[in-house]
């Protein structure tokens, strides 16, 4: 039987890591993962998740099965961080197996819900959104959202696609910091996307994977809060993964606002019910670190702090990026990258470029040009700057 299974095409990403550890060049620099690192290259443990962790090992008295939604401190906070003001009469939440889980099953509860749906998606967006859905046999729509000219977003292009959208479809858009490009709307247009959403019927799925990395926890959320708060229907995707760099405690969380309290009871019904066929109960470990940080105002500050410094040395390192490019290039046109905001930009090289990078100066990023800020530091940004402008970028 096993043996009629097909080859899977391996991923795009986790091959470049294969092929980084092989390069035996010094010097080489990885832009490929989303995975945070500090300028040492480190990516470490939050000190809030430490003592979080401590202080369960020392509490813990049982590891007993927590709930099918998982734990409500847990999806609370979560709810606070995200929404800021709770909608508890429209509010249902299930922990998740990190931010994957919760848009597998945010797609799974939209089907279960209407079976007739199309999923709109950004050109482009994460790969593995368009490879769920692929795998789960939904139809998808792309809407435009990425001006290779500008590298920022191709307002008109987007909301000419997702006023397409019909009732009752899903159209999804990141919460903040747009994987892959880092380009993303003003608040200004966010207002514009809720009318548009608002006049078709379709319902808004926020896959929010990178609070706290753009503009601060609260900036970074208020699409979301827009949202939340303007329309009767949303699903909302959360991962802790990055904010929390608990990236393999698998820690994530599916919202579903629902249109009244009756709507509420039946996707929280749902919603426990899909962990059931799928996994039973989500994992606690990571959820238990998150509702611990954020419920003591002591370690929650200190976390927050924390994920400030993470914000701004990203930020650093592209305003010098931005400007070196400046320099070298006698123009502004990589401006772009001071702009862009999270931890992606995408260049708008064309894969040779990419590949030149790579054979000339054992600089890896994606394919798409996706570079991954968090994989410089101030010594190899000037590195990179050259050998931008030598690919001929
Ligand atoms: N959404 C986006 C846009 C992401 O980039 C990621 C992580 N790469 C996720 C969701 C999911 O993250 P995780 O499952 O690791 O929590």
């Amino acid at each position: 039987m096993l043996s009629n299974l097909k080859p899977q095409a391996a991923d795009k990403i986790l091959m470049l890591i294969e092929e980084f550890k092989a390069d035996t060049r010094q010097g080489k620099i990885d832009l490929g993962v989303g995975v945070y690192k500090d300028p040492q290259g480190v990516t470490p443990v939050m000190r809030a998740v430490k003592a979080a962790e401590q202080r369960i090992w020392e509490a813990q008295t049982t590891k007993a099965y927590t709930s099918l939604a998982g734990a409500a401190e847990y999806r609370n906070a979560m709810a606070n961080m995200v929404l800021g003001e709770v909608p508890g009469d429209r509010l249902a939440s299930v922990a998740s197996v990190g931010g994957t889980g919760a848009i597998r099953q945010a797609l799974e509860l939209a089907r279960m819900a209407n079976p007739d749906l199309t999923v709109h998606v950004s050109n482009p967006t994460w790969p593995n959104h368009l490879s769920i859905m692929k795998f789960m046999g939904l139809p998808v729509q792309q809407y435009r959202y990425f001006d290779s000219e500008t590298r920022g977003v191709d307002f008109d292009g987007m909301k000419a696609d997702i006023a397409k959208a019909g009732k009752g479809d899903i159209v999804l858009l990141h919460g903040c910091c747009h994987n892959p490009t880092g380009a993303n709307l003003s608040m200004e247009q966010w207002q514009e996307v809720v009318a548009i959403l608002e006049k078709t019927g379709a319902v808004p799925m926020i896959d929010i994977a990178y609070q706290g990395f753009g503009d601060g926890l609260d900036a970074d959320a208020a699409p979301t809060r827009l949202v939340a708060s303007s329309l009767p229907e949303v699903l909302i995707a959360a991962s802790c993964s990055k904010n929390f760099g608990i990236y393999r405690e698998r820690t994530g969380i599916l919202m579903a606002l629902a249109e009244n309290t009756a709507a509420r009871d039946l996707s929280q019904g749902a919603m426990a019910f899909l962990n059931r066929q799928t996994f039973s109960f989500p994992p606690d470990h990571g959820a238990r670190i998150v509702s611990t940080i954020l419920t003591d105002a002591e370690l929650r500050a200190d976390w927050a702090a924390e994920l400030e410094d993470v914000r701004n040395t990203m930020l650093g390192l592209r305003s010098q990026l931005a400007s070196e490019l400046r320099e070298l290039s006698g123009s502004d046109r990589f401006d772009f990258i001071a702009h862009h905001r999270g931890m992606f930009s995408r260049l708008g090289a064309t894969p040779e470029q990419v590949e030149k990078l790579k054979t000339d100066s054992a600089i890896y990023m994606v394919g798409d040009s996706r570079l991954n800020i968090a994989g410089l530091n101030r010594d190899t940004v000037p590195v990179l700057a050259r050998a931008i402008i030598d690919a001929g970028i």
